[in-house]
């Protein structure tokens, strides 16, 4: 996977030295010796992760940090602050400053490889995600995107998977302040476990009693309900090897025993958030997309479902050989009803409506709402005659109850006319079964109204 990565070093060894390591690995850099030149770069190109240095003259990296992260434009470049290993405040100060991870110097080509790789993936997923997002909020869904949030509201869910009692609590206890853990000996029963619960990152011990660890790491990569989760990796030193495997399985983070508390809580925090930033693009994705094909006031698929879903349909039973009916439905008067009762008197109806339509039909067949005071039901593996059952069941079921007006508690006595028209042998395409029940719909007008009219051909 090849990226742009920005290096931000003010003293040109350690420039080189980071530049050097990333060529070899393909990766495309950039340079900056300060703050205000690493900004400017970021502004007019575009950048997939920099690689920052706190201590720089000028402005220093956590202010390089802050001013990238409440830009629009670069906020979601991920960031990873290189400091020093005796300072470990600077790891906190960094995350507060909205950095998405770091290195400590001097700069361990391993980790550096790690963090590199599953930053440039996790940007890589949510610029797609985003983009998606993006795409069906223009098409008419709302809303959506959150800026990314800095800290960790909520504590985290963690299920650490850790054979040892006492390694065990003392990991539980480093995490007190940042999650709930949930600890678990048996990594069997603890992918069973992770595939039932909202874990929101998965803690693996490289020592497992008779167990394969890197098993475990992809098993829980591998499993539907278990993808997104997040996996960090205790390993002893000089498990490089490892490492190095696990994170080929797709594991997102590392750490080498003895463990530095600070660390273990700041490669935590760093992981949950960004799962939770990519759930959150996602949930919002899922939920432009369904608005999109839904129509708000009756909560049935609207028309575009109906046109790309009615086509689909008619092709597969086509191909089959099988039976498909569809039903047009036009509430008689209604212009009357709005006039009568005001338009929000009718949606009330529309919306009562919407639900006898509901009560009329079967799982396998859809409803939707075509179009104002119309409605179209689509019946898979269903001959005419049944299809004139479902509709004269739903004409009853308009005809034989009243409509409550919510606003006044008026009743009011509402009648619907439909058309129907199958599947036939010479139909090329689902539009001229539609058009068919259409022309029988105003045959039923035609007739009188509050009936029923199939149209063979
Ligand atoms: P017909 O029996 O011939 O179908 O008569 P009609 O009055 O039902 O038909 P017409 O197509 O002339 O009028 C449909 C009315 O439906 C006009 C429009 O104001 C109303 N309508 C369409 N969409 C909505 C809606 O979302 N809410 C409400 N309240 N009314 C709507
Ligand atoms: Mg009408
Ligand atoms: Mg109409």
């Amino acid at each position: 996977m090849t990226a742009r990565i920005l290096v931000v070093d003010d003293i040109p060894a350690n420039v080189k030295l980071l530049e050097a390591r990333l060529m070899a690995e393909y990766y495309e850099v950039l340079t900056a010796a300060d703050g205000m030149t690493a900004l400017s770069i970021c502004e007019q190109t575009s950048v997939d992760l920099i690689l920052l240095d706190i201590m720089m003259p000028g402005i220093d990296g956590f202010e390089v940090c802050e001013r990238l992260k409440s830009n629009s434009r670069t906020a979601h470049i991920p960031v990873v602050m290189v400091t020093a290993l005796d300072q470990p405040s600077d790891r906190v100060r960094g995350l507060k400053a909205g950095a998405d991870d770091f290195l400590t110097k001097p700069v361990n080509d391993m980790q550096l490889m790690a963090r590199v790789r599953s930053l440039v993936r996790f940007k890589t997923l949510s610029d797609e995600l985003r983009l998606r997002a993006e795409t069906a909020r223009s098409v008419g869904a709302s809303d959506l995107l959150a800026p990314v949030e800095n800290g960790l509201g909520e504590p985290g869910l963690v299920l650490l998977v850790e054979p040892r009692a006492n390694a065990r609590d003392r990991i539980t206890r480093a995490l007190s302040q940042t999650a709930e853990v949930t600890a678990i000996s048996d990594p069997q029963a603890a992918l069973f476990d992770a595939a039932e619960k909202p874990y929101e990152l998965v803690i693996i011990s490289s020592l497992q009693e008779d167990y394969d660890p890197l098993r475990l790491c992809s098993q829980i990569r591998s499993l539907e309900r278990t993808r997104f989760i997040p996996v960090l990796v205790l390993a002893e030193q000089g498990e490089d090897e490892l490492v190095l495997r696990a994170l080929e399985l797709g594991v997102n983070d590392y750490l080498l025993r003895p463990l530095d508390p600070n660390e273990l809580v700041a490669r935590c925090i760093t992981q949950i958030r960004r799962k939770r930033y990519n759930d959150q693009l996602r949930e919002s994705l899922t939920m432009s997309v369904e608005m999109a094909v839904t129509d708000p006031l009756t909560g049935l698929n609207n028309r575009r479902y109906l046109d790309t879903h009615l086509q689909m349909l008619f092709d597969r039973s086509k191909r089959r050989g099988r039976p498909l009916s569809v039903i047009i439905a036009d509430i008689d008067h209604f212009k009357a009803v709005n006039d009568t009762h005001g338009h929000e008197g009718g949606d009330d109806i529309l919306k009562d409506f919407a639900q006898r339509v509901r009560g009329a039909v079967r799982g396998a067949d859809l409803a939707c709402r075509f179009g104002g005071e119309e409605f179209v039901i689509v019946m898979p593996d269903t001959p005419d005659d049944i299809a004139a059952q479902v509709a004269e069941r739903l004409r009853e079921a308009v005809a034989g109850q009243a409509f409550r007006i919510a606003a006044t508690g008026q009743d009011v006595n509402i009648t619907t006319s439909i058309g129907i028209a199958s599947l036939e042998a010479g139909d090329s395409d689902a539009a001229g079964m539609l058009r068919r029940a259409d022309k029988a719909l105003y045959a039923a007008k035609d007739g009188g109204r509050n009936r029923v009219v199939s149209q063979a051909a």
